[in-house]
C-alpha cells in the first residue's frame, strides 16, 4: 500500500473528495454533528453545481423507469424546507424556496399527448399533479405564450438558487468548528495493512489523515484517486449540459416554474427573485430566470455551442415569449455525474472506510438533503433515515461491484 512520504495536514474524521453541492452537504451536516470535516477541492461549486437550474421537482422529474429515482427525490424533497431553514439558521443568510410549483405545458398535439402519458404514471405511483386548461394555466401565470396545446399543475414542486446554497453552505462549514476547505486536488487514497483508506492524499503532496474517505467528486472519477481501490467501481459518466441565466429585469414576473416540451424537446425556464442579486447583471429588484438544459452524451469541455443556445432561447420563448426583452448574462456548460442506471451511489462502498455520495445525475441538487443525511448515518453507524431506508438501498455504492459488470451483454 502507498504510505505517505509528504507533511501531514491535522487528521480529520472525514476527509470529503469534492466541494460540489453534494459534497458540501454532507460536510456540512457532519460538521454539524460535531465530527472534524476536511474537504479538498481546487474550485468548490465550479462543477454541475454552477450550471444547475436548481429545481427540487420530486414530481415532475418522475419518469418511466425510474421508479426506485422518483422514491429518492420525494425523500429528498420532504426534506428541502428544514435543510434550507437550518442552513440560513447557520449562516444568517437567507436560502429561499420557490413554493408556486411548476407549470408542465405541451406546444402542440403530440407534446400534449407525452403529458398526458406522464400524468397517467404520476397517477399510477400516486403523484400530486393535473391536468389544467389552458386557459387556467394562463390565469396563474399571465406570461404564458398564446399557443399551447395544454398544461397542467404540479403544486408540490420547490425551487432554489443552487449557486447561493453552495456559497452557504461553504459559509457554514467554514463557520463550523471542525469544518475546513483545503482548494487542492485529491490525488491518491491510503489504506492501511488491514485494507482500510485511512488517508487521502493532495497535489501538494499533504496526507490528509481520515476516520473516513467520501467520495463526491462529481461527473468524472478523479484519474487515479481509485486505483488503490480496485473493489470498488464509480461508474459514473460525464452528461453536459448547458443552462442560461437572463437577467429578466424587475418586469417579468414569472411566478411558476415552467417546463414543457416543444415539438418533442423538454425546456425549461426557473424564476428567480426580486432580490435575491443572484445572476451577473442582475440589479437589486431585477428577476433572474434559468433557461435549461441541453443534453448530450459527453465530457463537459466548457463550450456552449450556438447551436444548443440558440435551440434552448427558440423553445423558451415559445413558451413564454416575454423573455424576448430579458438580457442574456451567463450562458454556463457543465456535466452531470450519470450512472448506468441513473441512480446515485451513497453510502458505505467495498472498502472499510470508503464511502460514496456521487452520481446523481440531473437531480444532485435535490437530493442533496437526504444523501447528506445518509452518507451521515453511514458515518456515525446509525441506522439510515427511517422514511427512505428501502429506498436507499437501490442506491448502494456496492451494486456496482467489479465482479458483476453491467457493460457485457451476452
Ligand atoms: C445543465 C444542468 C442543469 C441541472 N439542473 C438541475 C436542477 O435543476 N436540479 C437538480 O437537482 N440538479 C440539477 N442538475 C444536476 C446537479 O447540478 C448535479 O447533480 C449536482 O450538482 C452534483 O453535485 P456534486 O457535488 O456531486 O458534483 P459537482 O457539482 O460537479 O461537484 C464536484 C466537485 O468535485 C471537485 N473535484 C473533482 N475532482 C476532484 C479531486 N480529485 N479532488 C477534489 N475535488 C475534486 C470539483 O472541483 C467539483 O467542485 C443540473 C446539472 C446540469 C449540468
Amino acid at each position: 500500500m502507498p504510505t505517505s512520504t509528504g507533511p501531514s495536514a491535522t487528521p480529520s474524521d472525514v476527509v470529503v473528495v469534492g466541494g460540489g453541492i453534494v459534497g458540501l452537504a454532507v460536510a456540512w451536516r457532519a460538521a454539524d454533528a460535531g465530527l472534524a470535516v476536511t474537504v479538498l477541492d481546487p474550485s468548490p461549486g465550479d462543477g454541475a453545481t454552477r450550471a444547475a437550474a436548481g429545481m427540487l421537482a420530486a414530481v415532475s422529474e418522475a419518469d418511466f423507469g425510474e421508479r426506485d429515482l422518483a422514491r429518492l427525490n420525494l425523500a429528498s424533497a420532504a426534506r428541502w424546507p428544514a435543510f434550507a431553514v437550518d442552513l440560513a439558521a447557520a449562516t444568517g443568510r437567507d436560502v429561499p424556496l420557490l413554493r408556486a410549483g411548476s407549470l408542465a405545458v405541451a406546444y402542440d398535439a403530440d407534446d400534449l399527448a407525452l403529458l398526458r402519458r406522464v400524468l397517467a404514471l404520476h397517477r399510477e405511483w400516486g403523484l400530486a399533479s393535473a391536468e389544467v386548461s389552458v386557459a387556467d394555466a394562463r390565469r396563474r401565470e399571465p406570461y404564458l405564450g398564446p399557443r399551447l396545446a395544454g398544461a397542467a399543475r404540479v403544486e408540490g414542486d420547490l425551487a432554489v438558487d443552487p449557486r447561493g446554497t453552495h456559497a452557504a453552505l461553504l459559509e457554514a462549514l467554514t463557520r463550523a468548528p471542525g469544518g475546513t476547505v483545503v482548494r487542492r486536488a485529491a490525488v491518491r487514497l491510503e489504506r492501511d495493512a488491514a485494507g482500510r483508506v485511512v488517508a487521502a492524499h493532495d497535489a501538494a503532496g499533504v496526507r490528509h489523515a481520515a476516520g473516513a474517505v467520501v467520495l463526491a467528486a462529481g461527473a468524472v472519477p478523479p484519474a487515479g484517486l481509485l486505483d488503490g481501490v480496485p473493489e470498488v467501481r464509480v461508474p459514473v459518466r460525464p452528461v453536459k449540459g448547458v443552462t442560461l441565466r437572463l437577467d429578466a429585469g424587475p418586469g417579468l414576473a414569472l411566478e411558476h416554474v415552467v417546463r414543457g416540451t416543444v415539438q418533442g424537446r423538454p425546456v425549461y425556464l426557473v424564476p428567480r427573485g426580486p432580490g435575491t442579486g443572484a445572476g451577473p447583471g442582475s440589479g437589486p429588484g431585477h428577476r433572474e430566470i434559468v433557461v435549461g438544459a441541453t443534453s448530450e452524451e459527453r465530457p463537459d469541455d466548457r463550450r456552449a455551442e450556438a447551436g444548443g443556445v440558440f435551440a434552448l432561447l427558440r423553445d423558451a420563448r415559445a413558451l413564454v415569449p416575454g423573455i424576448d426583452e430579458a438580457a442574456l448574462v451567463d450562458v454556463t456548460p457543465r456535466a452531470r455525474p450519470a450512472t448506468p442506471d441513473n441512480l446515485p451511489l451513497v453510502g458505505a462502498t467495498a472498502v472499510p472506510g470508503l464511502l460514496a455520495a456521487v452520481g446523481h445525475g440531473r437531480n444532485g441538487v435535490l437530493l442533496a438533503p437526504l444523501t447528506a443525511d445518509a452518507v451521515l448515518a453511514a458515518l456515525t453507524g446509525t441506522p439510515p433515515p427511517d422514511d427512505a431506508l428501502d429506498t436507499l438501498t437501490a442506491a448502494d455504492p456496492r451494486r456496482f461491484a467489479p465482479a458483476t459488470p453491467e457493460g457485457a451483454l451476452p
